[in-house]
């Protein structure tokens, strides 16, 4: 009999709560269709942050770390907390904490949504680069440091060509090694040899200011597209605005290593959204969409499929949140989806 699985649930801030609220219905489906699945919800987030002065305490960290095996992640972010400060000690010390390298940001558009017959995958290093947060800032002069290490390139890179083996495709390199010689010198160094070492993927790195060009221009062309923590972060909302904008972008993030129990974590690619927040209209899809990713990851994979089916078969029917052109509410959107699920 398959062990249970420990999930825990951050819904975090602004739009998370609220779209995190429609895919947790999908963890009692599951379990209704006899998967075993433990959940642990924990309410980290501004609201919190501001009441306690805590953002995640470390032995909860280490109970994610050691006593769970995935994480369904909203969004951290609040105007309240302008530094941001608990967003990083949250998301960041996660991503870092648990060794996340690889950042997996598919671009699939949905039945009349974005640009038909795409299908483009970023994947995108998830610790490191000028994200890694070691930085100063000194009067009249800042600096944020990028350190680039060859495990996490490695790593990212190694996932990037199981995906494009996997699916056929081509796969793209995104790097300005131009300019940054040691940096992206040793993303180019690593891509090289992974080159070597799978021959049968088409493989060609690109500066990524063409990158985004050709992208535009012709993003049938691209397959895999594989970057650090900063041009993934920005390629992918790119190919997020292909397949209908923020609302629908979905993300999964793991360990490929799995230096822990927990090797997981699933969030939508927007962030918290304030300027929408508490309105009823932040799209639940990218949220669905991730959650699905995870059953994907943990090996439910009907339910993953059954799950991206009836997002595309409601929104094939036009149901639809306004950022998409439609009328429903994040909560109608929920049920409309849920509506076409297998009981
Ligand atoms: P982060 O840096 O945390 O990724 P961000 O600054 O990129 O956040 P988001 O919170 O992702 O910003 O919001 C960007 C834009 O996308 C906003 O206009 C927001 O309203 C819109 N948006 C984000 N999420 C959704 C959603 N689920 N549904 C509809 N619109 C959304």
């Amino acid at each position: 009999m398959d062990s249970v699985i420990r999930m825990a649930l951050i819904p975090g801030d602004g739009v998370g709560p609220e779209v995190m609220a429609e895919a947790e219905p999908l963890l009692d489906w599951i379990r209704a269709r006899g998967r075993r699945l433990e959940v642990l919800r924990l309410p980290y987030g501004a609201d919190h942050f501001l009441t306690t002065g805590e953002t995640l305490p470390e032995s909860v960290f280490q109970d994610l770390r050691d006593g769970c095996d995935a994480i369904l992640f909203g969004a951290v972010g609040d105007p309240r907390v302008p530094d941001g400060r608990h967003a990083e000690e949250i998301l960041l010390r996660l991503r870092q904490g648990l060794d996340l390298t690889v950042n997996f940001r598919p671009c699939r558009p949905l039945p009349g949504v974005g640009q038909a017959g795409l299908h483009i995958e970023v994947f995108r290093e998830n610790t490191e680069g000028p994200y890694g947060l070691q930085g100063s800032t000194e009067p009249g002069r800042a600096v944020d440091m990028a350190v680039h290490t060859e495990p996490a390139v490695r790593r990212l890179l190694e996932a990037a060509f199981a995906g494009a083996a996997a699916r056929g495709c081509a796969l793209t390199l995104a790097h300005k090694a131009n300019v940054l010689k040691h940096g992206h010198g040793l993303w180019v160094r690593v891509f090289q040899e992974l080159c070597a070492a799978h021959p049968q993927v088409p493989a060609r790195g690109m500066h990524a200011d063409i990158l985004l060009c050709a992208l535009v221009q012709d993003p049938r062309s691209f397959g895999v597209i594989a970057a650090d923590n900063y041009l993934g972060d920005l390629i992918s909302d790119l190919t997020a605005a292909f397949a209908g904008g923020m609302g629908t972008a979905p993300s999964l993030s793991w360990a490929p290593h799995r230096p822990f129990r927990c090797a997981a974590l699933a969030e939508p690619v927007h962030g918290s959204a304030p300027d929408i927040a508490g309105s009823g209209l932040a799209n639940p899809v990218g949220m669905i969409l991730s959650t699905a990713l995870l059953f994907r990851h943990l090996g439910w994979k009907p339910e993953a499929q059954a799950v991206e089916g009836a997002v595309a078969e409601a929104i094939g029917r036009g149901m639809k949140t306004r950022d998409l052109g439609g009328s429903l509410s994040t909560a109608d959107m929920g049920t409309a989806i849920r509506s076409h699920l297998p009981r």
